[in-house]
């Protein structure tokens, strides 16, 4: 039940009422397919996957995973950060990894990401400079990888790629990470980058199952 793929520029077509009209379309196409489909849904979900990852409308997890509603469970922000004061992720991650028992939570990051681009700048956005402020902080972080790479798209795509990896690396430092490796619980977390150009998702091979490798002063006991 894969939706239509259709131009990505062109969202001329859409409105308010034609978002209800496919809703429309969506059930009869679902029900023609599957007539418990939805009975089935509401009995409940078990996810086996969180998703953390973009708003960007070019980066839905279902569709470029190939799969369903009930199997992957979401939360996208700008530019796929993992902020330890967020109570909004937190409360996500927290769900996630406690009650539905997730194995696998995702960081995925996109090349091309608007966040990691307006960090990069010196320019004001406004309010979203403050949310922005942390990928300027993974800048910082590895300002001198960075500062090396001269040309502008390739240090973009870096920063993208390094953002995910300390966002994965921030997942890990929560208690509620942590508490599920201490109490035994089969949880991994990995970090992807999708190419909006491609399709395809590369694995940052930051995939990590246990808090052996972290710094001391993040451990808890
Ligand atoms: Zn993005």
């Amino acid at each position: 039940m894969c939706a239509k793929v259709k131009p990505i520029h062109d969202t001329s077509h859409i409105t308010y009422e034609s978002l209800l009209e496919g809703n429309k379309q969506f059930i009869e196409d679902t029900l023609a397919e599957d007539p418990q489909y939805f009975e089935k849904l509401a009995n409940g979900q078990k996810p086996p996957i969180l998703w953390i990852g973009c708003a960007d409308s070019r980066v839905p997890a279902n569709q470029i995973t190939n799969t369903s509603p009930g199997e992957i469970f979401v939360h996208r922000n700008i530019a796929n950060m993992v902020i330890h004061s967020d109570m909004n992720m937190l409360s996500v991650l927290d769900y996630a990894v406690n009650v539905l028992k997730v194995k696998h939570v995702i960081v995925t990051g996109h090349y091309g990401c608007g966040g990691v681009i307006a960090a990069m700048s010196n320019t004001q956005f406004g309010l979203i400079d403050n949310w922005l402020r942390h990928i300027k902080d993974v800048y910082r972080l590895h300002a001198e990888e960075l500062d090396g790479i001269k040309d502008d798209q390739k240090r973009t795509n870096r920063l993208v790629e390094l953002n995910v990896m300390e966002n994965v690396y921030n997942l890990c430092k929560t208690s509620i990470v942590q508490n599920a490796w201490k109490n035994g619980q089969e949880l991994s977390v990995h970090g992807w980058v999708y190419s909006l150009s491609t399709g395809i998702i590369t694995d940052m091979n930051v995939s990590t199952q246990n808090n052996e490798n972290m710094d001391n002063v993040f451990k808890f006991k």
